[in-house]
């Protein structure tokens, strides 16, 4: 048992014993009476995230998620408190100060968040911090680790993941920033990137770059290198511009220009022109931590739906008494954890495939794919019907489901749109003719 978990564990008792702060479920600060996620079939040590990171989430209101998004705001101290306690290491090994726990556990984590209210706000303040770093702990050098990850963990060093471009979208192949290799080693990024999350407050930014041209490689998928850089606003070349957005306000996204932005040899994580085989690594974790997202979003919004629907009075009676509001919330909630079980398979099969050789990566990505879409889709169904449950109320930034409604169409765009999962499971599981 890792030294973190043992920690958490001590601290959960040592809350417990408490009489005013006694622990009997989690503590969201979402107004629900109880979480509605059945947690059978969990691990002691998924839980054990699950108790002690809403402990932490609890310090942080709706209301407090409500004028973020409203002013725009970095959520500076829930990060700082996350980092306190350890959280932002949870999937990095314990010999450079993380947890040394998986993706099951840190998917847990990010739904947990994203349920207390926090939305994918809370959860995208961290998200990169947790799975961009997820290649660079396997494929960087032992300077490059014991440099960055500890200053990551504790919290100093925010991190972005720099992979989408304007004129690329999700035809990642074709992205065109370069990063030229100059006579001592060295790299100068030119090119522009959009839609950055964490850009604007991040120390570190995981760039995938063309270090060899499309024209030369004998497949797209090659000449991609990965680099773990400084975004280092006083030296030339960098730019960046923040993206006003629909939802998920009080995290920033920006499009971010290199040009002949320098950095050093050293920021090349593994063998130059394998970027992308690198970065897949990152990519599947970043789909189950997004489902677990999805997930904490829909039954946020699921709890808000079903405790108006059992308080608002409308012709003498509770509106949930109707079945034309009761019936479409318990499908709602039939749907989350159907997408539940497959999140947590893929997050399952994601961690044991690091030690099992019989767990082949396809496998592994179309059950991480696959997950991603169904918590996306039942998040929105979720998040749909709390806001029409609410009636005009659900229109009222009070009542938070308008937030969630407007947060929860990002895992169906990002980090890969609906339509391409589907593309990719047509092809690779189905077996039918690529249609792209
Ligand atoms: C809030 C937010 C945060 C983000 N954060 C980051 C980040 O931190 N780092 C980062 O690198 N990126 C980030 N992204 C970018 C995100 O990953 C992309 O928006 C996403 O991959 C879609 O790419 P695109 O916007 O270029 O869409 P496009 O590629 O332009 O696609 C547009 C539409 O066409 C459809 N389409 C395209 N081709 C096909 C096809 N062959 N078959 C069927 N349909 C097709 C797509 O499904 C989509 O619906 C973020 C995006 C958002 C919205």
């Amino acid at each position: 048992m890792s030294r973190f978990f043992l920690t958490q564990l001590s601290r959960l008792t040592r809350v417990s014993k408490q009489p005013s702060l006694a622990y009997h479920g989690c503590r969201f600060s979402t107004s629900s009476r109880r979480p509605l996620m059945s947690t059978a079939g969990f691990t002691e040590t998924q839980l054990t995230v699950r108790e002690a990171v809403s402990q932490v989430c609890a310090k942080f209101p709706n209301t407090y998620w409500q004028e973020r998004d409203q002013n725009e705001q970095d959520p500076q101290e829930f990060h700082a408190a996350l980092a306190k306690d350890g959280w932002l290491g949870i999937a990095l090994p314990e010999s450079l100060g993380g947890a040394g726990l998986g993706i099951s556990e840190a998917t847990m984590m990010m739904q947990t968040i994203a349920e207390s209210g926090a939305g994918m706000a809370g959860a995208q303040s961290i998200h990169a911090n947790v799975y961009a770093t997820q290649p660079l702990a396997k494929f960087g050098s032992t300077q490059q680790l014991e440099s960055t990850i500890p200053n990551i963990i504790s919290g100093k060093w925010r991190v972005c993941f720099g992979v989408t471009e304007p004129n690329a979208g999700l035809d990642t192949l074709r992205l065109s920033t370069r990063a030229d290799k100059q006579p001592d080693g060295s790299y100068k990024v030119t090119g522009q990137k959009i839609w950055i999350t964490c850009a604007q407050v991040a120390s570190k930014m995981i760039l995938l770059a063309r270090t060899t041209p499309l024209e030369e490689v004998k497949k797209p998928s090659e000449g991609l290198s990965l680099f773990c850089i400084d975004l280092d606003r006083s030296q030339p070349g960098l730019e960046m511009r923040r993206i006003k957005k629909m939802g998920g306000r009080a995290v920033d996204a920006n499009e971010v220009f290199f040009d002949n932005y320098a950095i050093p040899a050293d920021s090349l994580i593994g063998v130059e022109g394998q970027g992308f085989k690198i970065i897949l690594h990152g990519m599947n974790a970043e789909r189950c931590l997004l489902a677990g997202e999805a997930l904490g979003l829909g039954y946020a919004a699921l709890g808000k739906a079903t405790t108006y629907a059992r308080e608002r009075n409308v012709f003498q009676r509770p509106i949930g008494q109707n079945q034309g509001v009761a019936h479409p919330l318990a499908d709602a909630y039939m749907r989350l954890e159907a997408a539940k079980l497959a999140t947590y398979h893929a997050a399952r099969l994601y961690d044991s495939s690091r030690t099992d050789g019989s767990i082949r990566q396809d496998a592994v990505g179309v059950a991480c794919n696959s997950a991603k879409y169904l918590a996306a889709e039942a998040a929105f169904a979720a998040c749909e019907r709390a806001v029409l449950t609410h009636g005009g109320m659900g229109y009222a930034v009070e009542f938070d489901v308008e937030r969630y409604f407007r947060e929860c169409l990002v895992p169906r765009i990002a980090p890969v749109s609906r339509e391409m999962i589907l593309n990719f499971i047509s092809e690779k599981v189905l077996d039918l003719p690529r249609s792209y």
